[in-house]
């Protein structure tokens, strides 16, 4: 199969330092590999996504010197692929509505327990509140979530890893770890069609990706990705997490942070050249 990787920003703010970091490993990879290299705008939130910040990821890389193959996928004309993955998972009985707002969790999350997590890859970890409810009671602002006791029964098989404290090398992690770090997931968010989780699993399967370069806050949602595709019955892509390009406090880096937004160093002069040492490429 041929290396494929993607990179898959949201248009919903600019991209910065650590964007450029993410983008131009797959890129650089999928050379290296005489591989492929696709774009991907994930603009599934309507209410966040601007043709603006669309525009300006499209200058930013081709500023950067990337190219990619036309069209771009993008994630708000795929809908329909979306519904048919999340009607499987339904069909298995995996499904369940949910009315809690955040205000309802933190409520119900009860106080916090030595060595359980509170937060998961969607905040905080939902507490299972709705587990319950059947999905002919779903009202029109429920968002619907994944059971992940029963998604991991379905999937008995699975193994998940993670890297362990330096040179431990890899360790597994139980199906309670999994119940513990990450809780039933959202499915389908409020208002909307999909949701992140939903989405980049069936895309990344649509468009053959057999790598995905990420950073490595995205660790535990890889966890939900693997298991959505072994219910869905996609193949899994091999993972490489990078490390995240922090400010000078630590700090990671996010979208409001414009003083480090890739537009912003291109109008100060700097070049692409300056942005790959930047971040140490
Ligand atoms: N849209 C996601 C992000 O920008 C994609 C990351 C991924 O799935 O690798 O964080």
């Amino acid at each position: 199969m041929t290396f494929t990787t993607r990179f898959a920003p949201s248009p919903t703010g600019p991209l910065h330092l650590g964007h450029a970091y993410s983008v131009l490993l797959a890129h650089d990879m999928a050379r290296a590999e005489g591989g492929v290299f696709l774009l991907r705008i994930e603009d599934i939130d309507q209410s966040r996504a601007r043709p603006h910040w669309e525009a300006q990821i499209y200058d930013d890389l081709h500023w950067l010197g990337l190219a990619w193959p036309e069209p771009v996928m993008r994630q708000s004309e795929r809908l329909p692929r979306y519904r048919q993955a999340l009607n499987r998972l339904i069909a298995m009985g995996l499904v369940y509505p949910c009315k809690c707002n955040r205000a309802d969790i933190e409520a119900a999350a009860g106080a916090p327990q030595e060595g359980v997590p509170q937060f998961g890859p969607d905040g905080r970890i939902y507490p299972g509140t709705c587990r319950h409810r059947p999905l002919d009671e779903t009202g029109s602002n429920d968002v619907l979530r994944l059971n992940i006791r029963k998604a991991l029964a379905a999937a008995p098989a699975l193994r998940f890893h993670e890297t362990g404290p330096a040179h431990a090398g890899m360790h597994e992690l139980s199906p309670g770890d999994l119940i513990d770090r990450v809780g039933d997931i959202v499915l389908v968010r409020r208002n909307m069609h999909s949701s992140y989780h939903l989405s980049v699993v069936v895309d990344d399967a649509d468009q053959n990706i057999t790598n995905v370069v990420r950073g490595e806050d995205l660790l535990e949602a890889t966890h939900i990705h693997v298991l959505l595709q072994a219910l869905l019955g996609l193949p899994t892509p091999i993972y490489h997490h990078h490390k995240l390009i922090r400010d000078e406090n630590g700090k990671r880096l996010a979208k409001r942070d414009d003083a480090r937004a890739i537009a912003r160093y291109r109008q100060d002069g700097l070049t692409p050249q300056d942005i790959r040492e930047m971040v140490g490429l």
